[in-house]
């Protein structure tokens, strides 16, 4: 069987457009995203990009009114597959914030890749960026305490078929995965890329891209995003409605 991408959405975060993804357009602007994360499969192996989003209270102290509709959590939107936790193998995540690593302890049989200096950052993260990672600091348990990772570092090909490759300033240790399909390569660019508006033209700055409005690098941010659209044949954004346009992919 050939290659495809599930995408499952884990719910919806609530943001301020001019903040989060247009800088300078929207502020002021609520709007409410969907979390996605992907099922890969050749019809033996079973892969995930990232697990999603919490349960509705935890999300809600993230960013008011954010919310995980009944069955959207992880292990119910495989179920609807037919995939049970314990058959994944492998659990590639983009990055460590809350709404990609949520609930990632159900996956029992599962190596967890993450590129090593997210994991760093992650056990011990910026005063800003505590509420991201769900830090103890806060008197919470982060969603990774206690988690055996596989760290990667720079370009790593896992198959014939998957390449994890480093994509950061979203976060520090921000990695995209690279998908060879039969239609080409797709890359499931995590919050590199965050929302449909980003793959947009920049008309103003004659940018084949939007540069997004959430980072801790801006300079590595757009790097990546410039990574990205070169190297891909086909985007799947880290919060953008148009992944629903179909159930899979290619
Ligand atoms: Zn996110």
């Amino acid at each position: 069987m050939d290659v495809r991408i599930h995408p499952l959405n884990t719910g919806f975060i609530r943001l301020d457009k001019g903040a989060y993804i247009t800088p300078g357009d929207g502020y002021g602007m609520e709007v409410e995203v969907p979390t996605w994360a992907f099922y890969i499969t050749n019809g033996k192996d079973k892969f995930l990009v990232d697990t999603g989003m919490s349960e509705t209270k935890t999300a809600d102290w993230h960013h008011k009114g954010s919310y995980q509709p009944e069955g959207f959590r992880i292990d119910e939107r495989l179920e609807k597959l037919g995939v049970q936790p314990k058959d994944i193998n492998a659990v590639f995540f983009t990055h460590l914030h809350w709404d990609h690593c949520s609930n990632m302890k159900l996956f029992t049989n599962a190596r967890f890749f993450v590129h090593a200096k997210e994991l760093a950052f992650a056990r011990d993260p910026h005063l800003l960026y505590h509420k991201s990672y769900e830090s103890e600091k806060l008197g919470v348990v982060p969603p990774f305490q206690g988690v055996e990772f596989q760290t990667v570092d720079g370009e790593f090909a896992y198959n014939d078929y998957i390449t994890l490759f480093p994509t950061p300033g979203h976060c520090p240790g921000h990695q995209s995965v690279a998908v060879k399909t039969a239609q080409g390569l797709y890359v499931i660019a995590g919050d590199a890329v965050f929302a449909d508006e980003n793959l947009k033209p920049d008309k103003h700055r004659n940018l084949l891209f939007t540069p997004m409005g959430r980072y801790v690098n801006v300079f590595d941010m757009f790097d990546s995003m410039e990574k990205i659209v070169t190297r891909a044949d086909q985007i799947l954004t880290g919060h953008g409605m148009s992944v629903s346009f179909k159930p899979d992919y290619p």
